[in-house]
C-alpha cells in the first residue's frame, strides 16, 4: 500500500519536473525570439492598446505630405472660396499644377523607396493635417520678365512647430545642390510666409500646428532655363526635394511615425 503511494508520488514529481523543463524551454525561446521594442514600435503598441477612439492603426512609416499647388481647387470649402480660378503660373505648355504634380510624383517615388509614406495633397488640405513634414510645391511665372529665374523657399512666418526653419534649410540646401538652380531669395512674398495651408489660426483646412511646413517655388515656368528642369526633367527637382526631406527626417530621431 505504502509503496503504491510512493510510486504515485514519484510519478507525479517526475511529471512536474518534465513540465517545468518544458515551460522553462518555451519561456527562454520566447525571450530569445522577441526583439527589443523600438521607441516607434512601443508607440505603436501603446496607441493600438489605448482604446477605440484611436482611429489610425496603420502608421508604420514616417509620413510626409506633398501639396500640389493649385491642384483641384475648383470646389473649395467656403473659407477658401477665393481659390477658385487661382491657377497660378503657366509656361512651356503646362499649367502650374501640372508641373507641380510631376515634381511631387517624382519626389514621392524616391521617398517611398526610402520607406517614407507620401500623401499627395490637393490645394485644399484635410482639416488639421498631420505629418512629419508638409511641403507645398509651386512654380513662379513672369509675364514681363522672361529672364526671371531660380527657386525660392520659405516656411511660415510664425513657426508653430518650431521645426519649419530646419525643414526649409534642409530642402534649400539639397534643392540647390541637385538642381544647380540659382536662388531667388530676395523675392519671398507674404503669400509664401502667410500661406493659407500654413495657417491653422485662420483656416480649418490647414496643417496641424505640430506639423513642420515649408513652401517651395520650384523655378520659373516662364524662363527657358528653368523649363529644362520643370518641363523636361521634373525628376531633377523631384530628387532635390526628396533629398532635402530625407536630410530633415534624418535629423529628427525621435519623430513619431504615427503623426
Ligand atoms: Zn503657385
Amino acid at each position: 500500500m505504502l509503496s503504491r503511494y510512493y510510486k504515485l508520488i514519484i510519478t507525479f514529481s517526475f511529471c512536474l519536473f518534465v513540465s517545468s523543463l518544458v515551460l522553462i524551454r518555451v519561456g527562454s525561446d520566447q525571450a530569445l525570439s522577441v526583439p527589443k521594442l523600438t521607441a516607434f514600435a512601443f508607440n505603436e503598441l501603446t496607441r493600438r492598446n489605448s482604446g477605440p477612439d484611436v482611429a489610425d492603426y496603420t502608421c508604420h512609416h514616417l509620413k510626409v505630405g506633398l501639396q500640389v499647388g493649385h491642384w483641384n481647387n475648383q470646389h473649395p470649402p467656403a473659407e477658401l472660396s477665393w481659390l477658385v480660378g487661382n491657377t497660378g503660373a503657366y509656361g512651356g505648355g503646362l499649367m502650374e499644377w501640372e508641373s507641380n504634380h510631376r515634381i511631387a510624383v517624382a519626389a514621392k517615388q524616391i521617398l517611398e523607396k526610402h520607406g517614407i509614406q507620401v500623401d499627395l495633397l490637393e490645394a485644399v488640405v484635410p482639416i488639421r493635417y498631420q505629418a512629419a513634414a508638409f511641403v507645398s510645391i509651386h512654380a513662379d511665372g513672369s509675364d514681363t520678365n522672361p529672364s526671371a529665374n531660380g527657386f525660392k523657399i520659405a516656411g511660415p512666418e510664425r513657426d508653430w512647430s518650431g521645426r519649419s526653419k530646419q525643414l526649409t534649410e534642409s530642402i534649400r540646401q539639397k534643392y540647390a545642390q541637385v538642381t544647380k538652380m540659382p536662388e531667388d531669395a530676395h523675392n519671398i512674398t507674404q503669400n509664401m510666409t502667410h500661406y493659407y495651408s500654413f495657417s491653422p489660426d485662420r483656416f480649418q483646412h490647414a496643417i496641424d500646428s505640430k506639423t513642420p511646413a515649408t513652401l517651395l517655388e520650384t523655378g520659373f515656368l516662364s524662363n527657358s532655363g528653368d523649363q529644362h528642369f520643370l518641363i523636361h526633367h521634373p525628376e531633377i527637382p523631384g530628387e532635390g526635394l526628396a533629398q532635402g526631406l530625407i536630410l530633415f527626417l534624418d535629423s529628427q530621431p525621435g519623430i513619431d511615425p504615427c503623426l
